[in-house]
């Protein structure tokens, strides 16, 4: 067996405590108990400066968890849905649930109301919290699936006829002298066995799904996390959270993280490159965690010399995950920051985010190109994509495995997509095509795994086939993702037409605009091909690998 431990000394990761026990009530681990209200970390607005330090955020979502449990019947196991840009308020209603043994879905409020129905559906939301601006489409997806209205709150904002977080947390307040207690592990269970949180993957093949992650998830890879993290002794953690709380990137660094640092996470509630680089500035943000996207801007976009050089005084590293970055962009970037560190994280929503980073020794140009070490408690494998049972050695590519605690439970309610990706004996089977090198560096080279990655965000190309199948023009189609130098990939549709329909450039327009009438931006088709026949196996399975060869050779 040819297996790569972590070079990191293993961790202990508590067992037997919920994320909110392990981050509120646990003296060993919850700054409110060890440390004075003046050195409390906190949740900030980075642009209204509101500030919500963790003892605030402690009781408002004791009384916001009382009125959830009593007034609406949350019960453990329930899902409750935030779609929401960054805001405050939503690690509030996060810990919330948590608190009462519910579990937390996170979602782009970009979605249409058929996008989110199909989420809400997914996670089998019981609660939704979402914003004014997302209100109509979130009723409107309600009725679809049957959720009452009066389950729908609002985290900021009013809307007549709707309660916002602040009526749910003075209703906690004020009519229940005694809070609901918090959930605790059933005896005879442990933290591994607790889902307490839904974050959506298409995974491997087919339509987005509740990727389930277990309390132990969440509190592992944050003492992953911060096993390799630098701050200087006296100094505060402060991070700013530029990517969405829906992702689990998001769920982890900007939510769970900065509580167990004691730290701050400054919420930037929506992303200009303007408000980004200001904030930075304001709140001397010391380390980014970034999509390529957005690092591509910050080599290209004139805007960052107004703020130069400051940025090069303030920044000490660059962090980049989610997706590959192109050598090109990092030599840009040193090139524009040669002092400032660059790290990568490497992993998954399966893997709830991180499988590898690089450690301190690591913050280096020089080994920007790879995803980093495995995280501790970690191992990893590689398998042949010809044979998937034979395990390859040093600098042979092939499918990335990996096992350790921040694994997730599998697809709510899909035995069968779990059994494709997480394996007998603990191993995801990432889908990443790949190879460590003889230090144990992970170098990611492609995917085998349908995905496509736009921005960072993944569109699952089963989504837009099943759309165009049903335009009255499509007889067939397959889409996949093409190379893009700003989004990373975007999705390109190849389209066999009806019998008697003639290919034209008309056509081409019309199923363009039929994708971008009906799902969200990132999801937009770029390109359509007219084909005369889509790949498929005997057994009628669709040769994605061929068309993207085909597409790769002109
Ligand atoms: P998500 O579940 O949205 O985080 O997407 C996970 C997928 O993003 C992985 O399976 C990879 O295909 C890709 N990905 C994540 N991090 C990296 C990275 N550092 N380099 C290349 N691809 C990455």
């Amino acid at each position: 067996m040819v297996i790569w431990n972590s070079p990191h000394p293993d961790l202990d990761i508590p067992e037997n405590l919920t994320t909110w026990e392990w981050a509120f009530e646990d003296p060993a681990h919850a700054p409110t108990l060890y440390t004075s209200r003046n050195d409390l970390g906190s949740y900030i607005d980075a642009i209204t400066k509101e500030r919500l330090d963790f003892a605030s955020v402690k009781e408002e979502a004791t009384q916001l968890s009382t009125a959830l449990v009593r007034e609406y019947g949350l019960n453990a196991g329930d899902t409750v849905s935030l779609f929401s840009s960054n805001t405050i308020w939503y690690p509030v209603a996060m810990w919330a649930t948590v608190r009462a043994g519910g579990r937390v879905n996170g979602a782009s409020p970009a979605y249409n109301a058929d996008e989110m129905a199909y989420a809400l559906k997914t996670a089998d939301t019981k609660i939704l919290f979402t914003l004014p601006g997302c209100l109509d489409v979130a009723i409107t997806a309600a009725e679809q699936i049957g959720l009452p209205t009066a389950n729908i709150f609002l985290l900021e904002g009013r809307r007549e006829g709707f309660r916002t977080i602040h009526d749910l947390i003075s209703l906690g307040q004020q009519k229940y002298t005694t809070p609901e207690p918090p959930f605790s592990i059933p005896s005879g269970q442990t933290n591994r066995d607790i889902c307490g949180y839904l974050n959506f993957s298409s995974g491997t093949t087919g339509l987005p799904k509740a990727v389930m992650l277990s309390h132990h998830n969440i509190i592992a890879q944050c003492h992953q996390l911060r096993q390799l993290q630098v701050v200087a002794p006296g100094q505060r953690y402060r991070i700013l959270a530029v990517m969405p709380l829906f992702h689990i990137t998001g769920l982890v660094r900007f939510c769970h993280y900065p509580v167990f640092m004691n730290g701050d996470s400054v919420m930037l509630p929506s992303f200009t490159m303007d408000s980004m680089l200001k904030c930075i500035i304001d709140y001397e943000i010391e380390e980014l965690i970034l999509v390529p996207p957005i690092i591509i801007r910050v080599v290209r976009d004139s805007v960052v010399d107004k703020y130069m050089p400051d940025l090069q005084r303030i920044v000490k590293r660059w962090s980049s995950g989610s997706a590959p970055i192109a050598p090109e962009i990092i030599a840009l970037l040193k090139q524009k920051f040669p002092n400032t560190g660059f790290r990568q994280g490497y992993g998954a929503t399966e893997s709830t985010a991180a499988i590898s980073c690089h450690p301190p020794t690591h913050y280096d140009y020089k080994y920007a190109h790879t995803g980093g070490l495995a995280c501790a408690n970690t191992e990893l494998k590689v398998i042949s994509l010809d044979s998937p049972f034979s395990e390859l050695g040093p600098n042979q590519t092939g499918e990335i495995c990996a096992r350790g605690p921040q694994i997730a439970m599998g697809y709510l309610e899909n035995p069968t997509a779990t059994a494709e990706t997480f394996k007998p004996g603990g191993w995801l089977h990432t889908g990443d095509v790949g190879f460590l090198d003889k230090e144990g560096l992970v170098h990611i080279e492609d995917r085998i795994k349908e995905m496509i990655k736009v921005k960072g965000q993944q569109v699952a190309p089963a989504e837009l086939e099943d759309l165009l199948l049903g335009h009255e023009l499509v007889e067939d189609c397959a889409v996949l993702g093409i190379p893009d130098i700003y989004a990373g990939e975007r999705p390109k549709s190849y389209v066999v037409l009806k019998k008697g329909v003639a290919a034209s450039e008309e056509v081409g327009r019309q199923l363009l605009a039929f994708v971008k009438g009906r799902k969200v931006r990132y999801k937009w088709i770029s390109e359509v091909e007219f084909a005369e026949v889509i790949p498929k196996s005997p057994t009628g399975k669709l040769l994605r690998r061929v068309l993207k060869a085909r597409d790769r050779e002109v």
